[in-house]
């Protein structure tokens, strides 16, 4: 959930948002999400407690008022939202850190699979190179640990 952001938001993907409003409805434009923050660090991710360094409009911004339905998420939801992200990237960031080392430079004659433990939750992580094109993918055995694919 972001701030700007209407709470039932799906990605303009999709047919329905999670209220189940009809996004064409509104074309050219769309009502639900206003505004975008940008962080310092480049992106639009911003890290729990980050304030913004740029706000900018949404292109395309209808009115909010055009939907009875849109709502803004808190700031307690939008912060949780951002620790829960905040802790996946850094479990992320440690399986990749041993799969760094695990990796062979610049790619493997063959493609390579091994399974080593997982520096997050000390299960089974999965790891594989591609003799292709050096890719390293990971996925830790244990539900909702770490996943990544390059
Ligand atoms: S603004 Fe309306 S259409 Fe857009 S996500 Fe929210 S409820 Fe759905
Ligand atoms: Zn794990």
């Amino acid at each position: 959930m972001k701030h700007g952001q209407c709470i039932h938001f799906t990605g303009a993907q999709h047919r329905l948002c999670g209220r189940g409003v009809l996004y064409a409805q509104f074309a050219p434009g769309l009502p639900c999400i206003q505004f975008m923050h940008k962080s310092a660090r480049g992106g639009t991710y911003l890290k729990a407690g980050e304030l913004p360094a740029e706000t900018k409009p949404w292109p395309g911004a209808l009115p909010k008022e055009r939907c009875p339905f849109y709502a803004e998420p808190t700031d307690e939801q939008v912060q949780a939202d951002r620790a829960e992200m905040d802790a996946h990237v850094e479990k992320t960031m440690a399986a990749m850190k041993v799969a760094s080392t695990w990796r062979v430079k610049p790619k493997p004659a063959q493609d390579r699979r091994e399974t080593v433990e997982c520096p997050v939750c000390k299960g089974s992580l999965h790891l594989s190179q591609s003799a292709y094109n050096g890719h390293v993918h990971g996925k830790c055995e244990t539900a909702d640990c770490v996943a990544w694919m390059e």
